[in-house]
């Protein structure tokens, strides 16, 4: 098969890793600059042009769109599904995933665990709001944050009303959430692929850190799941609408609580902790699933 990995650089770990195991597979790999491509959309016939040169008769695609990118790189993961080309994630499924707001509403509508949580757009309502995930402490989000940024732990009341207050007196939209105690900031991340967990993974905090984010300094290890949280996560990506996805799930008193879903969950850590070849998966899902046309996003909202 001909697969394109759609990714800013073919140096990132995990743009490496899939184009290593698709080669592996015995399949040509080409990894694609999203924010380098452009398109014609006026015509009959949908292209992507890249490096002056159409992009034609690829069979799949991965997208691995970074989060402040999602607005062009949805654009480009549409018009390869206009032209019929197999994606391992759809674009509205990406969009969708990167609103944590809309997540938690979808997953919710659904019947799955999450934090008690809460969302105002006014700093009018700000009391009311604390009451509803029960006073502090309490977590205090960006809607669009990652990598642990933007997201804080408030443990009076007094401290939550401030940083709400400065939040959104910068405009900026944020959510306010039960803070999971119990986690003793631990998170889990599962792996998902297709309707298996393929991986999974403990990330646990610093001392005096709640985020478990590698990123803020937090460390992996595997872990064994529970039949609960599995059923959990795989539940979460297909509400989401995502075949690949990383859904991160803590444990908390009334059982495995959501807390996000991830578009293009990274290799690195997960491999390392896991031992798992995870990159193999996710190519042995599109040899399976990516017969022409069979790209269709079937969950609204
Ligand atoms: P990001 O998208 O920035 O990673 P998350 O919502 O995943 O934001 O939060 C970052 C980390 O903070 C999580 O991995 C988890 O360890 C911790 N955390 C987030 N929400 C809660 C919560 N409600 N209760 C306890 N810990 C939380
Ligand atoms: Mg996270």
């Amino acid at each position: 098969m001909k697969i394109a990995i759609l990714s800013q650089k073919a140096s990132l770990y995990s743009t490496r890793r899939l184009k290593e195991a698709g080669e592996q597979r015995g399949h040509h790999m080409k990894v694609i600059d999203y924010l380098r491509c452009y398109m014609n959309i006026a015509s009959h016939r949908p292209t992507v042009v890249y490096q002056q040169k159409p992009l034609e008769d690829f069979d799949a695609i991965i997208p691995r769109i970074g989060a402040s990118k999602t607005f062009y790189g949805t654009a480009v993961v549409r018009q390869f599904e206009m032209m019929g080309v197999f994606t391992a994630n759809e674009s509205q499924a990406i969009s969708r995933s990167r609103d944590k707001l809309r997540c938690l509403q979808l997953l919710a509508r659904e019947g799955i665990g999450l934090p008690v949580t809460g969302f105002a757009n006014s700093t009018k309502d700000i009391e009311g709001l604390i009451e509803i995930v029960g006073g502090a402490p309490l977590v205090i989000k960006l809607l669009e944050g990652t990598q642990g940024i933007g997201v804080v732990l408030a443990e009076t009341t007094q401290a939550a009303k401030s940083v709400i207050e400065a939040f959104r007196g910068l405009d900026a939209n944020i959510l306010v959430q039960e803070f999971i105690k119990e986690a003793e900031g631990a998170d889990i991340r599962c792996f998902v692929v297709g309707d298996k967990v393929v991986a999974s993974m403990k990330r646990q905090s610093e001392p005096g850190e709640f985020r478990s984010n590698l990123h803020r300094g937090g460390t992996a290890e595997k872990i064994k799941l529970t039949p609960e949280e599995r059923s959990t996560a795989v539940r979460a990506a297909k509400t989401m609408g995502l075949k690949v996805a990383g859904v991160d799930i803590l444990r908390s008193n009334h059982g495995p609580v959501v807390i996000e879903v991830n578009s293009s969950p990274g290799l690195e850590g997960i491999e390392a902790a896991s031992n798992v070849d995870v990159a193999s998966k996710i190519i042995e899902f599109i040899e399976k699933n990516s017969a022409p046309k069979k790209t269709r996003d079937r969950t609204q909202y």
